[in-house]
C-alpha cells in the first residue's frame, strides 16, 4: 500500500532522489537537465528531470509538469511521484506516453521561492521578448509598497494603508490584478516576467521538440498551489476562450474548468504562460494545456509570504532568523504541512490526469 503523503518531499534534494527512484522503479527512461545559472542553498548542483514513458512514437502523450512556480513543485512532484508509485504509467493505453518532467524551475524549488534564479516568474516568462511588453498600470501606482526599505511592522503597515486604498478605488480583485498579473518594468519587484527567455524557458521548449515532436494529441497539466479554498484543485484553462484548445478543455474537464479571461477564476489574467511553449514548439500536434491551483491559505497571507521572500532576497540577510522565518512561511503558504492537505491533492490529481486520458483517447 502506497502512503500518498509519503510521496511529497520536505526539499528539493529529497523530491529529485525520489523523483528518479520512482521513475526508473516503474520503467521510465530519465534525462536530467543541468542548470548552470545557480547553485542550490547547500552549493549543490540543480537540476530539471524528465522521464519517459511509452512508445516513442506514441500518438497521445501525458505531460506532467512540477515546479513551474519553484517552492509549488512540493506539491508538484508529489503528485507526480504519486502517479509513479501508485501505477499509473502501467495504465497507459497502448499508443500513448507520458512525458513527466519534475522541477522545470529547480532553483525556485530549492530556494523555496516562486521565481527562478533570475528573480522571474516562469508564468508571465513566455510572452515574445522581441515585441513590446504588455504594461502593467496598476503595479506602476504600488510598486513602492511592494518592496519595501526594512521589513519592519511600520513598514508592513505603510504597505498596507497603500494596498488598502488601491483596493478602496479599484477593488480588490483589481489589486489582486495589479500585483500578480505580471509586470515588466522592476526586475527587483513581484511577479517579474523578465527581459530575456529564461534557462527553464529555453529548456522546456527543447525538451517539448524533441519527446514530443512525434505526437498527435498532448495533454498538458501543470501543477500549481496558492489559490482557492484549502485542498480544492481548480482546474483552470488560462488560453483565451475563443481559441482552438478551450472548447476542447473543456469537454475533457467540464464545465467547471475556469477562464482567467472569462472571469471564473481564482487568478487574475496572466500573458506568457510556460504552458503555451507547447503549441508554440508542436504547431502539427492538438495540445490541450490546463493548470491545476491547488488552495492553500488567503490571498493576502499567500502574497505577503511572496513580498516578503522577495524583499529577503534583495534587501535582508539570508542568514538571519528572520530570513528562517521568511522561508518558513513561504513553505506553509504553498505547502501546508500535514496529511489531509496531500491527500485531498492526489485524489484531485488522479482525478484529473483520469479525464485527460479518456480526452486523448477521444472517449
Ligand atoms: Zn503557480
Amino acid at each position: 500500500m502506497v502512503s500518498i503523503p509519503a510521496c511529497f518531499s520536505e526539499t528539493y534534494a529529497e523530491a529529485r532522489a525520489k523523483f528518479c527512484r520512482a521513475a526508473a522503479e516503474a520503467g521510465g527512461s530519465i534525462r536530467s537537465w543541468f542548470n548552470p545559472n545557480a547553485p542550490g542553498p547547500d552549493g549543490e548542483r540543480l537540476y530539471l528531470d524528465t522521464a519517459r514513458f511509452g512508445p516513442a512514437d506514441a500518438e497521445n502523450v501525458l505531460v506532467l509538469i512540477s515546479s513551474t512556480h519553484g517552492v509549488e513543485g512540493h506539491c508538484g512532484s508529489g503528485a507526480q511521484i504519486a502517479w509513479l508509485t501508485t501505477g499509473g504509467p502501467g495504465t497507459l493505453p497502448k499508443d500513448t506516453g507520458a512525458l513527466i518532467v519534475h522541477a522545470i524551475n529547480p532553483y525556485g524549488f530549492a530556494w523555496t521561492r516562486r521565481v527562478n534564479e533570475d528573480n522571474v516568474d516562469l508564468n508571465r516568462n513566455f510572452v515574445d521578448h522581441d515585441k513590446a511588453y504588455p504594461r502593467n498600470e496598476g503595479y506602476l501606482a504600488i510598486a513602492e509598497a511592494v518592496l519595501p526599505q526594512d521589513w519592519s511592522d511600520e513598514s508592513k503597515a505603510e504597505t498596507q494603508r497603500m494596498f488598502d486604498s488601491y483596493a478602496q478605488k479599484h477593488g480588490a480583485f483589481a489589486l489582486q490584478g495589479a500585483i500578480s498579473g505580471g509586470q515588466y518594468t522592476h526586475p527587483d519587484g513581484i511577479f517579474f516576467g523578465g527581459a530575456k527567455a529564461t534557462w527553464s524557458n529555453r529548456t522546456i521548449r527543447q525538451i517539448a521538440r524533441e519527446e514530443l515532436g512525434r505526437a498527435r494529441r498532448v495533454a498538458v497539466i501543470d501543477f500549481h498551489t496558492g489559490l482557492g479554498p484549502f485542498g480544492h484543485g481548480e482546474l483552470i484553462c488560462a488560453v483565451p476562450p475563443s481559441s482552438k484548445s478551450f472548447p476542447r478543455a473543456r469537454a475533457w474537464y467540464g464545465d467547471e474548468l475556469t477562464s482567467p479571461e472569462g472571469g471564473t477564476s481564482t487568478s487574475a489574467i496572466v500573458v506568457g504562460i510556460m504552458t503555451d511553449a507547447f503549441p508554440q514548439e508542436l504547431p502539427d500536434a492538438e495540445v490541450t494545456p490546463v493548470a491545476i491551483e491547488y488552495g492553500t491559505y488567503s490571498v493576502p497571507e499567500v502574497l505577503g509570504a511572496v513580498r516578503a521572500d522577495n524583499w529577503l532576497h534583495h534587501r535582508g540577510d539570508l542568514n538571519s532568523a528572520l530570513a528562517r522565518e521568511i522561508k518558513a512561511d513561504m513553505k506553509e503558504r504553498f505547502f501546508p504541512a500535514g496529511d489531509k492537505w496531500r491527500e485531498m491533492v492526489w485524489s484531485r490529481a488522479d482525478q484529473t490526469i483520469g479525464w485527460a486520458l479518456k480526452g486523448l483517447a477521444g472517449r
